[in-house]
């Protein structure tokens, strides 16, 4: 099978075209075409030669994820349901501009980006797990993601605005004329990814993601070489350049992925899905916690933690009458204020055959005020998009349910 374009690095696709005897600038044109234009066929890379084309297409595939349904009108939350070339189902949801759930405030979006096709980890209330775990979805499969909401939306507003239509092709027509251009630009392109790349190499403007969240069907940890590879990919200025700050992994509590994530050149944010803050709670609906309690979850998080000086995000979904008593304020704040945390109160979605419940208002109110007495860093999400399927995993089950049906 081929290796996709979109899973190679800016170095490896370097190495190939000096085997090919072709020069680096060459690199830097194929660069523009896959993440400032998203081309989606070689043939439209009209400032590349025929004969480095036909190279490029009998050496890599070029493919792209097909949207089969998207929920959500714009300016809300929005899930896009993707289908894979094995046609397995997964999705990504868009979230508007809100004050730094993760990382930094943003006027842009949010994207949820999912590692898997189903999670093998068998969390109680989770709609991912419901069907098991099929594979991990590969690097261009998750890079693929961006790329591809990226792309819808550049065709929205082709659509609503055909004027800024006539003035993309012109741009794209600017960029394939002089290869002095490219070539200068080729010079500029900084080699590596960093907490914050600058926008300079290529326009940004018309780009719709700024925060990615590795949140959406899987655990992102599981999957560990393809994710590190694919937001290596996001984050560099030539390809995504998102700012590693701005991503945010979130995992059940893999503890030697922690560590190695830890270790990362890269500095990404990290998640963990706690949902509990005392073995007897979390065992009841994290089977994971088994294999690694909270004692050597909470090592692994001081950990990384300690070597990353940065603050880490505890996810705590509050279901009624499992994990919203008042006697794991304490143990939670504690565990908070060890790992500098900040907490993450949200409340639950419900899941389609599944029997858990979101607590009231009031006592999701009451939770945080208590953790807040106990000094723990703590704010309590309102879900957007809980009406539309966007809890993980719930749009894939549900079409999956009815495309069996059918
Ligand atoms: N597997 C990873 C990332 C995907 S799940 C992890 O578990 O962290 C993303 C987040 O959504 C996790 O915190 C998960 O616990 C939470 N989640 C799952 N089902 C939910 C539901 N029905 N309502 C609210 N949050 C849910
Ligand atoms: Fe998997 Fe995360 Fe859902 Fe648990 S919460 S089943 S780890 S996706």
């Amino acid at each position: 099978m081929l290796a996709d374009i979109r899973s190679q690095t800016a170095d490896e696709l370097e190495a190939q075209f000096r085997a090919w005897g072709q020069p680096a600038y060459r690199v830097a044109q194929l660069l523009e075409w896959l993440y400032v234009h998203r081309a989606a066929n070689w043939e439209t890379m009209s400032n590349l030669p025929k004969a480095l084309r036909d190279d490029l297409r009998s050496r890599y595939s070029l493919s792209a994820l097909v949207l089969i349904r998207k929920l959500g009108a714009r300016d809300t939350t929005q899930k896009f349901l993707w289908r894979l070339t094995d046609h397995s189902l997964i999705e990504s949801v868009l979230i508007p501009a809100s004050p730094a759930l993760y990382g930094e405030a943003s006027d842009r979006h949010t994207l949820c980006v999912s590692t898997q096709v189903g999670c093998a980890y068998g969390c109680k209330f989770c709609a991912s797990g419901l069907a098991g775990w099929k594979r991990n979805l590969s690097v261009e499969e998750i890079v693929g993601q961006a790329l591809a909401v990226e792309r819808w939306n550049q065709d929205q507003s082709e659509v609503q605005c055909p004027k800024s239509k006539v003035q993309s092709q012109e741009a794209g027509a600017e960029s394939q004329e002089p290869e002095s251009g490219v070539r200068n630009q080729a010079s500029r392109i900084p080699r590596h990814g960093s907490p914050d790349p600058q926008p300079s190499t290529f326009s940004s403007q018309a780009r719709l993601v700024s925060n990615l969240v590795i949140m959406g069907m899987g655990e992102p940890l599981a999957n560990y070489d393809h994710l590190l590879k694919a937001l290596k990919i996001l984050n560099a200025p030539w390809g995504g350049g998102i700012g590693a700050r701005k991503i945010t992994i979130s995992t059940s509590g893999l503890v030697p992925q922690i560590r190695r994530l830890a270790d990362e050149p890269i500095q990404f944010r990290l998640a963990i899905s706690l949902h509990g803050a005392t073995d007897t709670i979390r065992n009841q609906i994290m089977p994971i916690n088994r294999k690694y309690p909270l004692r050597e979850l909470t090592a692994a998080c001081e950990y990384y933690q300690q070597k990353r000086g940065r603050m880490i995000t505890l996810e705590y979904v509050l279901i009624a009458g499992v994990n919203d008593g008042l006697d794991q304020i304490k143990p939670l704040a504690a565990i908070a204020r060890r790992l500098k945390a900040k907490v993450n109160l949200i409340p639950y979605n419900r899941v389609e055959g599944l029997p858990w419940e979101r607590p009231s208002e009031a006592s999701q109110e009451a939770f945080l005020k208590a953790l807040e007495k106990q000094k723990a860093n703590a704010t309590l999400r309102r879900e957007k998009g809980g009406d539309i399927d966007a809890a993980c995993g719930q749009l894939r089950l549900r079409t999956e349910r009815v495309l069996a049906e059918s």
